[in-house]
């Protein structure tokens, strides 16, 4: 009886040739099980390597599906994956290149409600979403468990990575004052080659483990330049009063996991997501001003053949503003006056269109700027004021609106 199969003896050979890894190494990641959470950018690289290196069991959690705004930095996708779970798409792509391991896929979030269930059954967790809500239950969830997850995550040019152990210090000792309103890479600009970068030392620092479990961990965090390739390395202390690891707490760590269940699980829900264009505009303001992009096409159209379709109707009665700057505009647009949002905003804005009779159209990107614009120029009195919600990245997933709207 051979510990692997034909197939696998071939696919390892580079593998099994290196004195790092040999027989022995390979049979440890062919019997190893790896939660990956998140296939976005760091997921990508994550699972496709981790795949193709023989780690014999993956699962792979996503709630999300495959978004254009997503392929600059997730490979991994075609662009006829778009509007396909992340999960599933993944998955597959993985046993194309290594038919000989199982990997699974669970189109969800993850949250409190079955983190334990899956944490339970893995060696080890890599941690490749994109918020804290998510990574400070997947910190509980592991202390709980006693096992060790892999934290990256990736911003403008630069990345973050570090291995925490259970009985080292923990992500809670490094970050005790959690940011609720931190900037990631889906509301914010992310450089598409860092987050492959940043996941394969992911990749790698799982097979560090997996190869060699009982290696003494030097707590440490790496932090990754793309600016000039650097990487820096910084200790991680335990925090003697760290709300979830500190020698007094440690066994009330499951305890504190199942208080914060019931309070969590829906928060968690909302920020496991991976999806791109986050407007973080509390729901019952929002549907004062904004309009979803359907409704904000009709009514727009709707105004402009109000009083006959020529230019100067138009410009009488509706007003389509683009409130990016001016960069941006030119970028790309959907028409319309380009006036960025500024500290003086509500004065341009007033000074080239005093009556306050007009319906004024505006979109950005997100829906954030435009909603913002919205209501100073409500308060100053303008009465009838659209906010394209969901901005152009929402509105650019229905083509069938834009074309409606350029012939109109
Ligand atoms: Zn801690």
């Amino acid at each position: 009886m051979s510990l692997f199969s034909a197939g696998e003896w071939q696919q390892y050979q580079r593998h099994i040739q290196l004195e790092q890894v040999g027989i022995e190494g390979q049979f440890c990641l062919k019997n190893a099980k790896v939660l990956v959470v998140g296939a976005g950018g760091l997921g990508c690289p994550v699972v496709m390597y981790l795949g193709a290196a023989g780690v014999g069991n993956i699962t792979i959690i996503d709630g999300d599906s495959v978004s254009q705004s997503n392929l600059h930095r997730q490979v991994l996708y075609a662009f006829s994956d778009i509007g396909k779970p992340k999960a599933s798409v993944a998955a597959d792509r993985v046993k194309q290149n290594n038919p000989f391991i199982s990997v699974s896929d669970i189109t969800t979030h993850l949250s409190a409600s079955n983190i334990d269930e899956l944490i339970a059954k893995v060696d080890i967790v890599l941690d490749c979403t994109d918020n804290f809500t998510t990574r400070l239950l997947l910190n509980e969830a592991c202390l709980a468990h006693r096992k060790p997850w892999v934290y990256a995550s990736v911003l403008g040019l630069e990345g973050q990575l570090a291995l925490f152990m259970p009985s080292s210090a923990c992500f809670r000792c490094v970050f005790h004052d959690l940011p609720t309103d931190i900037a990631d890479c889906n509301s914010s600009g992310v450089l598409s080659t860092l987050p492959g970068l940043v996941g394969l030392l992911q990749a790698n620092t799982c097979l560090e483990y997996l190869l060699n479990p009982q290696q003494e961990n030097l707590s440490r965090m790496h932090l990754f330049s793309g600016k000039n390739n650097q990487i820096r390395s910084i200790s991680l202390q335990q925090n003697p009063q760290c709300d979830a690891c500190a020698p007094s707490d440690r066994g009330a760590a499951k305890k504190a996991l199942r208080y914060k269940q019931s309070n969590e699980t829906k928060q968690a829900e909302l920020n496991t997501s991976t999806s791109d264009d986050e407007v973080n505009i509390h729901e019952a303001e929002k549907s004062l001003l904004a309009l979803g992009p359907q409704v904000f096409v009709q009514q727009l159209l709707a105004v402009r053949n109000l009083k006959g379709s020529s230019d100067s109707a138009v410009r009488k009665h509706a007003v389509l503003l683009d409130v990016r700057s001016a960069d941006e505009h030119r970028g790309f647009n959907i028409g319309g006056q380009c006036l960025p949002l500024s500290d003086d905003f509500t004065d341009v804005f007033h000074a080239k269109h005093a009556e306050r009779t007009k319906s004024i159209f505006i979109y950005c990107q997100s829906g954030k700027r435009s909603y913002e614009a919205a209501a100073l120029l409500q308060a100053k009195g303008y009465g009838r004021v659209y906010s394209l919600e969901g901005g152009l990245g929402e509105l650019l997933r229905h083509p069938k609106l834009v074309e409606k709207l350029q012939e109109g």
